[in-house]
């Protein structure tokens, strides 16, 4: 059976039925490196690509699988790749589309650590990242040339939390033949980012998919909706020989398999040659995790409802940073992308600037002060202070981030807990 629903895809989608061995109903752990050929005839096709099997846990394992085809089915795309963290998967998006001198064009609004990979360490390896802001989505067309590999921008950003104009974007990319990469860590299952036209979609599995604080990770799902050999010159590395695999061109070689050229070249070269696999073992976390990721986000997003309303109302708070209570275009995007619920990252500004700030974590009793997101529990970070810290305060306004700037990432506990511990630490 084919299932279209959300709360059914995490727990039945992809490969996975029973462990045809065991009948194991819960996905093994195959914490193994290496897989015996059946002779020496399968051990040819599968290093051939005229099978896929599995060779070497560096490059595929049974239980990242279950995990890759479940997310990609939840995604609504045709296959995934798991790798070790959130940020290597950012970092496979672009290296699997970029030689030296090559360039993208970035939404500025995104997570530190992938700000820092855009605007520096990419640049060691000759890939030029241009920075965007997405008030003007026409911005990327302008930034566009012959050597623009992707476009790339996170649904949900912090601490803005202001949603990507996907299909404005995706739209503008589609013209010019520039694919979008989405990452969507913080808005699964309410924002589904191929509907809108993107072409890649990633996650940082560490965030809502684990949702318990316990696991890093990332994935890379292929959308299977675009038109790669069509690029021609634009994508090299999937239209060009490549040396390192006898000559295969990707976009051909992937045909009989599917749509899927950029996801089994990211697999086939960027696995082998630079590493960074998911753990089997963090893999069957994340199928835990996947599990109630529908019936965790109703509540993430319901709590944060709440919470947003409380604090619009309360005479210490300034600001209320929440798709929920956004005006004007950033009300608009929320609802155009948002389904189901808007999110359970929050922001929010104390009048008493960074003393206030730093007060006002120190005072609270059940939320955890860490520098995550996504968990089961209530979490809350200072970010002027710890984040964001490396910026001076003009680069901290720019990114969104004020001196009484508090964030939040509200949890599953009781709504009346979650209300009851930020009033005592504001009072
Ligand atoms: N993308 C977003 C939106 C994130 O918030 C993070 C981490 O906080 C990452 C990517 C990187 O993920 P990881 O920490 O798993 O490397």
């Amino acid at each position: 059976m084919t299932y279209t629903n959300p709360e059914t895809i995490a727990l039945h989608g992809g490969s996975h039925r029973a462990d045809p061995n065991t009948g194991s109903v819960a996905v093994p752990i195959h914490q193994t490196t290496s897989f015996q050929f059946q002779d020496t005839g399968h051990a040819a096709r599968l290093f051939g690509l005229a099978e896929l099997g599995n060779i070497y846990t560096r490059i595929m394992n049974p239980t990242c699988d279950a995990l890759e085809t479940r997310i990609a089915q939840l995604e609504g795309g045709v296959a995934a790749l798991a790798v070790g963290s959130g940020q290597a998967a950012t970092s496979f998006c672009v290296m699997n589309l970029c030689e030296a001198g090559d360039n993208i064009v970035s939404s500025t609004d995104l997570y530190g650590g992938t700000y820092n990979l855009f605007a520096n360490t990419l640049k060691q390896f000759g890939i030029e990242v241009r920075f965007v802001d997405p008030a003007d989505p026409e911005g990327f067309a302008r930034a566009t040339d012959a050597r623009t590999r992707c476009y790339y921008a996170e649904t949900l950003p912090n601490p803005k939390l202001q949603v990507f104009p996907i299909a404005e974007v995706a739209a503008i990319g589609r013209r010019l033949g520039v694919p979008l990469i989405m990452d969507n860590t913080a808005a699964p299952i309410i924002c589904k980012p191929f509907q809108h036209g993107a072409a890649i979609v990633m996650h940082s599995t560490t965030k809502w998919i684990g949702g318990h604080g316990t696991s890093i990770g990332g994935i890379i799902v292929d959308g299977g909706n675009f038109d790669w050999e069509a690029g021609g010159d634009r994508f090299p590395t999937l239209n060009k020989p490549d040396p390192s695999y006898h000559g295969a061109v990707w976009s051909q070689a992937a045909k009989p398999l599917g749509p899927i050229a950029y996801i089994l070249r990211m697999r086939t070269c960027l696995l082998r040659d630079i590493g960074a696999p998911m753990a089997p073992f963090n893999a069957f976390m994340f199928l835990q995790g996947l599990e109630t990721l529908p019936l965790r986000m109703e509540r993430h997003c319901s709590n944060a409802i709440r919470v947003a309303a409380y604090l619009s109302s309360h005479p210490k708070v300034t600001r209320v940073i929440h798709p929920s209570v956004a005006e004007g275009e950033a009300r608009r995007r929320a609802e155009a992308y948002l389904k189901g619920g808007q999110g359970s990252l929050m922001g929010f500004e104390l009048k008493g600037g960074k003393e206030a700030g730093q007060a006002f974590i120190e005072k609270l009793k059940m939320f955890y002060h860490v520098a995550n997101i996504g968990d089961a529990r209530s979490l809350a970070i200072h970010p002027a202070t710890t984040t964001h810290s490396q910026l001076n305060e003009a680069e901290q306004a720019a990114s969104g981030v004020t001196p009484g700037y508090i964030r939040l990432s509200i949890g599953i506990e009781h709504i009346d807990d979650i209300l009851a511990d930020l009033e005592q630490a504001l009072s």
